[in-house]
């Protein structure tokens, strides 16, 4: 398989026309006619991944994060990024990166949280494209039965992958919860969305003090903040899967290396 072929089945999947404006989504290194049969799938475009697509003898990676949102004058090695441009490029690693696009896509970021918390049968965008009732961003959707916001809280804990401060919850640990909003990443552009969906909760990340505050004490429903990472690596394997089932012949790996900012809680 070729760069382009594996490109194809991604972008089909994830069409950068839908990225946001801001966005830097696509091919970011690699030649499109280079082979690909090994392809590791990480969130961030960080040295420590490109040290396991190394050791795995990983042709692409493909990323959730951009490795440079905004533009640059220089990939010298002199910087941590540029740093990385340079191993990849020795090594003929590709690197690929599906952001904005993954995030609104169906199955998207979130549609993969969504179930990794628990959440059963259909799920629909929390902010539909105007034109496409099917792609937008977050996800809300209704456990298989009703619980409280403690059990939801612990089992959405165990269902995403471990960091070092796990989940916050802010709201009465015995409410009834049954339907569910969550937006893989950053959300709280999305809590009066949230709010205004009627579900029992928001689940998201980097949701910030007073945004939170304000938004409980007006009677909202309840918050779960999660870590960015956490939340977006469910993806990973939704994406693989696509690759595997979409006919080009690669192997695929989802990092399990833990590339949250936040590395120690106390
Ligand atoms: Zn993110």
């Amino acid at each position: 398989m070729t760069l382009t072929d594996v490109i194809e089945v991604l972008e089909a999947a994830y069409p950068p026309a839908r990225a946001e404006s801001w966005d830097a989504v696509g091919l970011v290194s690699g030649d499109p006619a280079q082979q690909v049969r090994k392809v590791l799938l990480a969130v961030d475009p960080v040295a420590a991944v490109a040290e396991e697509a190394l050791d795995w003898g990983a042709d692409l990676i493909v990323t959730h994060h951009p490795l440079y949102l905004r533009g640059t004058t220089s990939v010298a090695a002199t910087t941590p990024k540029g740093r990385l441009v340079h191993n990849l490029i020795k090594n003929d690693i590709a690197l690929y990166t599906a952001h904005t696009n993954a995030d609104v896509a169906n199955p998207g970021v979130s549609d993969a949280l969504a179930r990794a918390v628990g959440l059963a049968g259909d799920l629909v965008p929390l902010q539909p494209f105007p034109d496409d009732p099917w792609r937008g961003l977050g996800r809300v959707g209704e456990l298989a039965e009703k619980t409280t916001l403690g059990e939801f809280a612990r089992r959405a804990a165990e269902g995403l992958p471990r960091t070092s401060w796990g989940i916050r919850v802010a709201g009465d640990l015995a409410r009834p919860v049954l339907r569910v909003a969550v937006s893989g990443g950053a959300g709280d552009s999305l809590l009066g969305t949230a709010a205004a969906a009627g579900v029992d909760v928001f689940l998201t990340a980097d949701l910030r003090h007073h945004p939170a505050s304000e938004f409980v004490e007006s009677g909202g429903p309840a918050l779960i903040d999660a870590a960015h990472w956490a939340t977006e690596w469910p993806w990973l394997d939704s994406a693989a899967s696509i690759l595997r089932e979409s006919g080009v012949t690669v192997e695929t790996r989802v990092s399990a290396t833990v590339t949250d900012a936040w590395t120690r809680g106390y």
